[in-house]
């Protein structure tokens, strides 16, 4: 047997047993005649001790390891006289008798410790170094839990998992493709999955009633710290459901993960908000619902007394952050730095401290009187010690994202956003449709399947920016983490929807012909929706970046910087393929 025990198992109890043990030098202490070792695995780390009393050329052998050399040693398992209460292995030691050296190792790049000496690049170069750092192999280890939870849960429900091709054509998720050649088609392209939409609902005109898959999925959009270029969806659809069934079903499987992977009992029904209230009171359709500081709408309250910059707009809103009144000038001032950037994009903000007397000091003074002041007090609901931070634009909606931008960020700087509290949500009723300037015409707010709320149809034709559709999209503290329709299963009605998205029928009949001639044949009602594992396991995982919870992840510029991805091709795959780079 290679090795009888690994590092992380050995407790007081297994004292004067003999074990074997194998993994990697984490570091190499001498102190007087004695050479202590810890050695690493995946389950933990273990102390070993050489003693040059017993066996001095042992101990000579073994003060020469580096880091991470490989090593497999045999024992006696003892108890340590000074213990190690932070680690589970901390009140035992191995006195070694046998050491075999089985892989020497270079000096590491950067020391592979939780606390390491490693920057981002070097570690990324270096990835299978990193993955050796238990602070990041946690992160995997979760995701793996929560994967087979996940299974366990849709399995027990009746859901199958069923592959669906990666060598597909586009799917419609609104994102730019990656692209394949094919060397069999010359000039024709496979397109890399967005999704598995298409597939997933064809698997419900085959009747596969209950599906899911974890599945790759690949667009090619910008970057930002929860957007890779591939990623993983927990892809879900059903048959015979309306969209209560799939809310229920799948709060019952985020609730599932909560309790058994960080034992946090879920009771209450998670909250559920219109799109039209999330705009309206956050700004935004994933609102971060940790805490409140809702918008409050003050046209009629601060409208027409002079001030150009409000009198002008058409949208004017505010926020009350909670004893934030002894903000500095300066911190406000940064504040207002803030929401400037070209990011954001707010002309201004105004502000007004409600002092300990109740009087209310703003930065426009000079236009309200404190009568009028202490009407604004009162719509914002505002106390003493609070600070109320107001912005206004001449387009209402762009005005919104902005103060939302403001709410997360004030949010953030009061502590308010505490990563081991949980809030969930379902925003339902989203729009079927949101207006595109770039290209100048209506665009599916979900994708193109998605089904307009019965009530809503008679609208399609008149005022189809009205029309709501049967869209959810789950929530946890501001991250979308999942999202959702019930679909179109009538091919009529399905080539109205490609009409008014501006598709003439051949269009249409090109793109997703084979969708509207499979509804022909007995399609049943269907819907579904897909998490996004990486952000669910960030989420779990208390995480900054969906990066740290993947194996190999690319970086800002798309690039998998440890292989060198993406690269050139051989002018011989090149001409195979019949293709000509002709880089501009
Ligand atoms: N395919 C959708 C997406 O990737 C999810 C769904 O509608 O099931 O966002």
């Amino acid at each position: 047997m290679f090795r009888s025990k690994t590092c992380g198992e050995l407790r007081l109890t297994d004292a004067g047993t003999v074990v074997t043990l194998a993994g990697w030098v984490q570091r190499v202490r001498k102190m007087g005649g004695m050479v202590f070792v810890d050695l690493r695995d995946r389950y933990g780390i273990t102390q070993l001790v050489f003693d040059d009393a017993t066996d001095a050329a042992l101990c000579e052998q073994a003060s020469r390891l580096g880091r991470e050399f490989v090593i497999q040693i045999t024992g006696k398992v003892s108890e340590r006289s000074s213990k190690n209460s932070k680690i589970p292995t901390g009140d035992i030691e191995i006195l070694v008798n046998t050491l075999n050296v089985i892989n020497a190792a270079d000096t590491p790049p950067f020391t592979i410790e939780d606390d390491t000496d490693g920057g981002d690049d070097l570690r990324m170069k270096y990835r299978y170094l990193d993955l050796r750092r238990q602070c990041v192999r946690k992160n995997l280890e979760l995701r793996h839990k929560m994967v087979m939870e996940i299974r366990k849960f849709l399995d027990d429900l009746g859901f199958m998992e069923v592959e669906t091709p990666i060598l597909i054509n586009s799917t419609p998720e609104g994102a730019r493709d990656f692209v394949v050649p094919s060397r069999m088609n010359p000039g024709q392209f496979y397109a890399l999955p967005q999704s598995p939409q298409i597939l997933k609902q064809l698997l419900m005109v085959s009747g596969f009633d209950r599906y899911f898959q974890i599945a790759k999925c690949f667009r090619d959009e910008d970057l930002r710290a929860d957007r890779q270029p591939e990623f993983t969806q927990i892809d879900c659809e059903m048959s015979f459901v309306e969209q209560e069934d799939i809310l229920q079903i799948f709060e019952a499987m985020a609730k599932h993960l909560f309790k058994s992977i960080l034992g946090i009992e879920m009771k209450d029904p998670f909250q559920r908000m219109t799109w039209q209230d999330a705009m309206k009171y956050y700004g935004s359709d994933k609102p971060d619902l940790r805490f409140d500081m809702h918008f409050v709408e003050l046209m009629d309250v601060l409208k027409g007394y002079g001030f150009g910059v409000f009198d002008g707009a058409a949208y004017i809103g505010g926020i009350c952050a909670k004893g934030a009144a002894t903000y500095t000038r300066k911190q406000i001032d940064a504040l207002t730095e803030y929401v400037k950037r070209p990011q954001i994009g707010a002309k201004g903000m105004v502000y007004a401290r409600v002092e300990e007397d109740g009087s209310v000091k703003s930065s426009v003074d000079k236009f309200y009187s404190q009568e009028v002041l202490q009407q604004l007090k009162a719509a914002m609901n505002a106390e003493a010690g609070d600070l109320i931070l107001i912005l206004s634009g001449d387009d209402a909606m762009k005005t919104r994202k902005q103060l939302s931008e403001l709410r997360l960020k004030v949010a953030d700087e009061l502590g308010l956003r505490d990563k081991n509290q949980f809030k969930c949500l379902w925003v339902i009723d989203f729009p079927m449709y949101e207006w595109s300037d770039e290209e100048n015409r209506l665009m599916a707010m979900h994708h193109p399947f998605t089904s307009p709320k019965p009530e809503d149809v008679p609208l399609l034709d008149t005022d189809p920016a009205s029309v709501r559709a049967n869209a959810y999209d789950m929530v946890i503290n501001g991250i979308e983490v999942g999202g959702g329709s019930i679909r179109i299963h009538d091919s009529k009605l399905q080539a109205t929807i490609f009409r008014i998205l501006g598709f003439t029928p051949e269009q249409a009949q090109a793109k997703f012909g084979f969708l509207m001639n499979a509804f022909k044949f007995g399609a049943p009602p269907h819907g579904g929706l897909a998490f996004g594992l990486d952000r669910f396991v960030s989420i779990f995982a208390k995480l900054d970046s969906i990066r740290d919870c993947i194996a190999f992840p690319k970086n800002n510029s798309g690039r998998d910087v440890m292989l060198d991805a993406p690269g050139p091709l051989d002018q011989s795959q090149l001409d195979e393929l019949q293709l000509k780079v002709d880089i501009k």
